[in-house]
């Protein structure tokens, strides 16, 4: 199976997360439904890749909320025989002075329309290695400091020498997020100069040829949430590749060689890293920088924002966008079929949706989409939602900047506001098992949810994942976001819900500074560059005076509601898709 992989070049794509399936819990968020949106954009579009990730046999978890709507995190193990298949190579990395080894499992990807991709599923739970070493592909984004530099020094070093080990060619290099960038100390450690053109004091390393091999697409808004770590756990893990004058050492073409071939020499000498990942600490998002020649951020907004941020650096930005046949609930595949064929290839022919397909179509699509979501919704919980009456929806990753609270913060006014014309609420979401505020923001939902109780039904879907998303951005009317700008760097949950007509009701920022056209594809909070506080009054206005009455508003204008179903499509779905992201890659990073 893996020989037909290896005859042609391929991009090599490294994510510490990646959504293969909802069976595979090897991914947390919107990053990881990103990277596999990547590699099944990049089936259908038959752009060969190889992906790298970590097994993370133990997932990232599984979540219950308790009676007191409190969080509670089980295991989510998988076994990955049932899915993939154990590949023979292993290889080592230099770990705290000792080898730690590498295996790996081969998940093959199938796109819808007959395309495969390789992905590599890093795996230390071998025989060869001690007890901890085994545990370190066994939590996604589990663990403390230490723990996730080995993860890191795993899915970097480890994944470019089980490529290499496997026989794969790769051309060109795709970070998703910095977690990844120790493989750029390994592409160093390659891409030496000779030694005989070296002068004394001059660096071995050809960075301008590991540039060239490397893209980088940073996804975090702010300083603060960018992968560090102290230098001095850096020499603890890694001192001994490290702390080796490498230049002293080529300056004996014998040593050279050695240092090409032996795992456990240096890849590069403390000075050269701390040039390029930060004096102060081992800064992942600096090194990868530095390390590729194209970079890009995830939406324009984010560019812009990121460019203040690493000054001196150029920052493109490739908008993201999500896999069209993934996050297509079938009443919409059916319906796309029929009046748009080749929307799946060319998810741009869904521009003509506004004039090519009946209202009454649209309108049939969606029904049987929210009827999947009621059903759904009494399955998981007991509550009985009312067909008839708009449901709002809200899920993602439960974290303080999204602002899950926002539309929960005046309890009243939210009252007043259904008491006119009624709604129903739907949310989901996981806090990281750490994040101490994310896990107080599901308590308080809960709680919010019993004081709106017989006034406007709010039902929270436990361990929400790719099945439950895939429900939720089709089956809901208004997609809500209301984030803290400027951190939410792109968002795509927003880009689901226009692939089901589903138009957002958001705060500017991230992709919806590109994708809101007032009143034609959704409907924006505030403005781009207004004062967070004002947003929850500005929600309530919009909901209260536009949106809703709109929704209920059939007399005075019919197909009023369905026109903006129909503007999130043709405007927003035929462009924010994973095809035109891919095409983007291809043409301005990968081929250069
Ligand atoms: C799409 C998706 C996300 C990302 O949602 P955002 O609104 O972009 O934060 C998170 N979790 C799951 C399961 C998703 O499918």
């Amino acid at each position: 199976m893996l020989d037909e992989f290896l005859h042609i070049e391929r991009i090599a794509y490294f994510s510490m997360e990646i959504a293969l399936r909802n069976e595979i819990p090897t991914y947390a968020g919107g990053l990881g439904v990103l990277a596999g949106d990547t590699v099944r954009s990049a089936a259908d579009l038959e752009l060969p890749m190889v992906a790298v990730s970590l097994v993370s046999r133990q997932g990232y978890f599984r979540q219950e909320i308790d009676a007191q709507g409190r969080q509670v995190e089980h295991p989510a193990s998988w076994e990955p025989e049932r899915f993939a298949q154990p590949l023979d190579a292993k290889i080592a990395v230099p770990i705290e002075g000792r080898a730690v080894w590498i295996g790996a499992w081969l998940y093959v990807l199938e796109g819808h329309m007959g395309g495969l991709q390789p992905v590599l599923l890093l795996d230390t739970d071998l025989e060869e290695n001690r007890r901890e070493d085994r545990e370190i592909t066994h939590h996604l984004y589990g663990g403390d400091e230490t723990y996730r530099l080995k993860q890191e020094i795993v899915l970097g070093v480890g994944g470019m020498r089980l490529l290499q080990a496997l026989g794969f060619t790769i051309r060109h290099y795709h970070m998703n997020e910095g977690h990844s960038a120790l493989l750029g100390l390994e592409l160093l450690r390659r891409y030496l100069y000779p030694p005989e053109d070296l002068r004394p004091g001059e660096s071995p390393y050809d960075l301008p040829r590991v540039r060239e091999l490397c893209s980088f697409t940073t996804h975090t808004p702010v300083e603060a949430g960018h992968d560090r770590f102290a230098y001095d756990t850096v020499q603890r893990v890694l001192g001994n590749v490290i702390n080796v004058d490498i230049a002293q050492r080529l300056a004996n073409p014998a040593e050279a060689q050695r240092s090409r071939l032996s795992f456990d020499e240096a890849f590069v000498d403390l000075a050269t890293l701390k040039h390029l990942a930060g004096e102060d600490s081992l800064n992942m998002t600096r090194l990868a920088l530095n390390l590729s020649e194209y970079v890009n951020g995830v939406a324009k907004r984010h560019a812009e924002v990121s460019k203040k941020m690493f000054p001196g650096y150029r920052v493109h930005a490739v908008t993201n966008g999500v896999h069209p046949f993934t996050w297509t609930a079938e009443s919409f595949r059916q319906l796309y079929d029929r009046y748009l064929p080749s929307w799946c290839h060319e998810p741009e022919q869904l521009v003509r949706a506004d004039c090519c397909i009946p209202d009454a179509a649209v309108w049939e699509a969606h029904v049987q989409a929210k009827q999947a979501l009621i059903e759904k919704v009494r399955a998981l919980t007991g509550v009985a939602l009312h067909p008839k009456v708009p449901i709002l929806g809200f899920a993602r990753r439960m974290t303080a900047y999204k602002r899950p609270d926002l539309l929960f913060s005046d309890i009243e006014r939210l009252k007043a506001i259904a008491q006119q014309r009624s709604f129903q609420i739907v949310l989901a979401g996981k806090a990281h098992p750490r994040d101490e505020g994310g896990k107080r923001l599901i308590e308080q939902l809960h709680a919010r949810a019993r004081a709106l109780e017989g006034v406007v039904p709010v039902v929270y879907l436990p361990d929400h994942d790719m099945d439950i998303a895939r429900l939720l951005v089709a089956g809901v009317d208004i997609w809500l976001n209301t984030p803290l700008r400027p951190f939410e760097a792109s968002g795509t949950s927003g880009m689901k819900a226009a692939f089901n007509g589903v138009p957002s009701l958001s705060v500017l920022d991230g992709w919806w500074v590109e994708g809101c056209i007032e009143g034609v594809t959704g409907w924006a909070i505030g403005n781009a560059a207004g004062a967070d506080d004002g947003d929850a009054r500005a929600l309530y206005d919009k909901l209260e005076q536009v949106v809703l009455p709109l929704y209920y508003g059939y007399e005075r204008e019919p197909g009023g509601w369905i026109r903006v179903m129909k503007g999130a499509i043709s405007k927003n779905a035929s462009y924010f898709n994973s095809h035109r992201m891919m095409r983007r890659y291809a043409t301005e990073a990968y081929i250069r």
